[in-house]
């Protein structure tokens, strides 16, 4: 892991990828700060935000969250933030088969330019809402077995998996040797 000080301690670069309106930035305000705020302002470029998790076995692991922009006039800036990144976490929006599309683009640039042993997670958020849902559980859940993700889905809206989302990352991170 790229930054991880010891075995104890674990600190990681981690990016979110996705489409412009998936939910990137609230995922992390939800986790982060544990609000969600509907009125929520777009990103641009990209912003930061870092945040500890305490595992049971008593390492901790600091996660410096890299939240970019989706729009199209920014792609050209991702590869500054997913480099050296120790995790990637692409969102689609189950409530847009489009969002879905995009991510699979991300997952592909990912596999071609990313770091070879990066922790890859696909996230289908948005699932409270049910009534909208365009993209099954079963297509996420079987895009990201094919392509060895990580797979949940989440609400940043009703706080559902986003804890759960992070603890399965730090689970799924490579030790350094002590
Ligand atoms: P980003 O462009 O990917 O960072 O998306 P934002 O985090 O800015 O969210 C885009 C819009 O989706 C905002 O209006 C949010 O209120 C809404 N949103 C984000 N997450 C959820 C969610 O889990 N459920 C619902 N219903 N809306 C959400
Ligand atoms: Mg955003």
């Amino acid at each position: 892991v790229s930054g991880s000080n010891d075995a104890k301690n674990l600190r990681v670069k981690l990016v979110l990828l996705g489409d412009s309106g998936v939910g990137k930035s609230c995922i992390v305000l939800r986790f982060v700060r544990g609000q969600f705020d509907p009125t929520s302002k777009v990103t641009i470029g990209a912003s930061f935000l870092s945040q500890t998790i305490a595992l049971q076995d008593s390492t901790t692991v600091k996660f410096e969250i890299w939240d970019t922009a989706g729009q199209e006039r920014y792609a050209a800036l991702a590869p500054l933030y997913y480099r050296g990144a120790a995790v990637a976490v692409v969102v689609y929006d189950i409530t847009s088969s489009e969002s879905f599309d995009k991510a699979q683009y991300w997952v592909k640039e990912l596999q071609k330019h990313g770091s070879p042993n990066m922790v890859m997670t696909l996230v289908g958020n948005k699932a409270d809402l049910l009534e909208k849902r365009e993209v099954s559980v079963e297509d996420g859940m079987e895009y990201a077995e094919k392509n060895g993700m990580f797979f949940i889905e989440t609400s940043a809206k009703t706080a559902d998996n986003i804890n759960q989302l992070f603890e399965e990352i730090a689970k799924r991170l490579p030790r350094p040797t002590p």
